[in-house]
């Protein structure tokens, strides 16, 4: 799942960005407003992380705009703006929730995990098809109640497929979310991942379809 982190402080931007690589996001970080409004429209996020005082363009700001463009992205503000009024403007601009400077990365985590469930529309924390279950939060994967063991990146894979069963990903929309701006990508990278998949999972559940993608099948 890949992540536009909009943050111009050094230090702060940077533990945002290495904890969330921790959990096997993928992160992009832009330092600036305007840089933001271009990567978003360059690149298929999941979800944004806003700091409402930002550089060139400010965080509200560039909340309308995207909110007038139609952009319907989840937007996790973090800001030290912490009076009531400028939460109240964060939420009425468009944010979907709010952090406030200093705030705590395993909580930062789980309002993340919150927005993605929301934004699939799910309730529940874990996701299901068929006899495959797969937990977000706690980065873990079930077949038939047996436990597989996938690397960051194949946990991303997987989760990616998983959004639409049914519907194939090319390689290239694979590798978009697999891979941020500053990551040098073997070109058959997203392939090494399919295969490890397949033969953690079983080959029947990363089907191919020729000349257009992967995808996960539909379960009965
Ligand atoms: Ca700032």
């Amino acid at each position: 799942m890949r992540l536009l982190l909009i943050e111009d402080d050094p230090m702060i931007g940077a533990g945002v960005q290495q904890a969330l690589r921790g959990e096997g996001y993928t992160v992009d970080w832009v330092r600036d407003g305007v840089a933001a409004e271009l990567a978003v429209a360059d690149n298929p996020y999941e979800l944004l992380l806003l700091d409402l005082g930002l550089p060139r363009r400010d965080g509200i700001a560039l909340l309308q705009r995207l909110r007038a463009g139609g952009n319907t992205l989840p937007v996790l503000v973090i800001t030290a703006r912490d009076a009531v009024a400028d939460r109240v403007r964060g939420l009425d601009a468009g944010a979907d929730d709010y952090l406030v400077k200093p705030f705590d990365l395993d909580e930062l985590g789980a309002r993340v995990r919150a927005l993605l469930r929301r934004q699939r529309g799910a309730a529940a924390p874990t996701i299901t098809l068929g006899p495959l279950q797969v937990d977000p939060a706690a980065h873990t994967v079930t077949l038939h109640g047996e436990p597989i063991r996938l690397s960051a990146r194949e946990f991303s894979l997987l989760c990616a497929l998983l959004e639409q069963p049914g519907k194939p990903l090319s390689r290239a929309q694979l590798e978009e979310r697999l891979y941020g701006w500053d990551e040098e990508v073997e070109s058959n990278a997203v392939e090494v991942h399919i295969h490890a998949l397949r033969r953690k999972l079983g080959a029947e559940w990363v089907r191919n379809l020729r000349g257009v993608g992967y995808y996960l099948p539909v379960q009965a």
